[in-house]
């Protein structure tokens, strides 16, 4: 048998968690022949709640599921661990300011941040879902120097799935023959999804769907606004889809890439190809050789539509950097 891999999930008793968690224990997500151990982190407020989700992985008897551990303290929760995955986060509420819902999160990943630093295998692969989880997720790698920065993910594969399924649904073809879908930028309502780059079929996406007028107007708005509306119908945010994203992120980065396709997630822009201000968490193509790590896709086509677009959400991610430079030391 392998070593388990340990993996770390804050806002364990969540609803994102809720599905996520079984899906890694029933394997699919690390594959069938990997055994994990999983490391729930709470708070006091949740520590019931967290305890009655050990009971229900337990009780569901997964045959890789080798621990199972719960607990308050991310120095306690995070040792060792070969994954973060960094759900937990303070919704925002009503009248709340971005600015407000920075700072308050910003100080739960500074926390989070640190403690990664100093218990965390240095090879931990940490993956930041709790919005704003692009900044979040520049907070917790500025405060891990111990990790590459590489490491470091804020999940934009939802809006990926999202994009992909809206695309075949106008193309009337099946979701898999869409392909090379990047999503761009900051995962907000600035966030740019890629029509010129995308494949239908291994055609251009463009070119099956003759319809800019659609693409431009309709197909754009519909995904960055995707999230509100889901919780204007449902009542709470995105969480089934959410969680099936999650793990299509991490196999991602342990499975290889199919040849000439590649993935979206928000990295560190330090040296990318595309001149984005470096320094920041943004979404962009990646692909991986199957070993957790990645390599951002050089030579998209970047037209003025795209290029107009992504400026405006590297601009909002700048100023979020600045927003919360006492807490990176920036
Ligand atoms: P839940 O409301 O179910 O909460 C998840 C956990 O967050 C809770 O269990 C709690 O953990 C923690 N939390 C809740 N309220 C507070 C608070 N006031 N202060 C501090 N921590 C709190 O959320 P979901 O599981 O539905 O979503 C989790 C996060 O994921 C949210 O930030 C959401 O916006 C984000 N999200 C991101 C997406 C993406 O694509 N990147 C898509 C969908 C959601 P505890 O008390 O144990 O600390």
């Amino acid at each position: 048998w392998k070593q388990p891999v340990i993996v770390a999930v804050s806002g364990a008793a969540g609803q994102i968690s809720n599905h996520l968690l079984f899906k890694i224990a029933s394997g699919e997500v690390y594959g069938p022949d990997q055994p994990v151990a999983l490391r729930l982190l709470g708070s006091e407020r949740s520590r019931e709640a967290l305890e009655g989700v050990a009971m229900e992985l337990e009780d569901s008897l997964f045959p890789l599921l080798r621990e199972v551990s719960i607990g308050i303290d991310p120095m306690d929760v995070f040792v060792d661990a070969d994954w973060a995955l960094l759900i937990g986060a303070k919704p925002r509420g009503p009248g709340m300011e971005r600015a407000d819902l920075l700072e308050m999160n910003g100080a739960i990943f500074v926390e989070q941040g640190k403690a990664l630093n100093a218990v965390a295998k240095p090879t931990c692969k940490v993956c930041v879902v709790g919005n704003p989880c692009n900044t979040n997720a520049l907070i917790a790698m500025e405060n891990a120097p111990n990790l590459d920065r590489r490491n470091f993910h804020a999940l934009t594969r939802l809006d990926e799935n999202r994009a992909k399924c809206q695309l075949a649904l106008k193309a009337g073809v099946f979701y898999e023959t869409v392909t090379n879908v990047t999503i761009w930028g900051n995962h907000s309502t600035t966030q740019v999804p890629d029509f010129v780059n995308a494949q239908i079929g291994g055609e251009k996406a463009m070119d099956v769907i003759d319809d800019n007028g659609w693409l431009e107007n309709d197909f754009t708005p519909a995904i960055q606004t995707r999230g509100g509306l889901l919780i204007k119908k449902w009542g709470r945010s995105s969480a089934a889809s959410t969680a099936v994203s999650i793990a299509d992120a991490i196999k991602s980065l342990v499975t290889p890439t199919p040849e000439g396709d590649w993935f979206s997630t928000a990295v560190c822009t330090d040296g990318n190809p595309y001149g984005i201000q470096e320094g920041i968490i943004f979404s962009m193509p990646c692909r991986s050789n199957g070993d957790g790590s990645y390599e951002i896709v050089d030579g998209l086509e970047i037209n003025d539509w795209l290029r107009e677009r992504i400026k405006k959400s590297e601009e909002e991610l700048t100023k979020e950097a600045e927003c919360v430079s006492h807490l990176t030391g920036k």
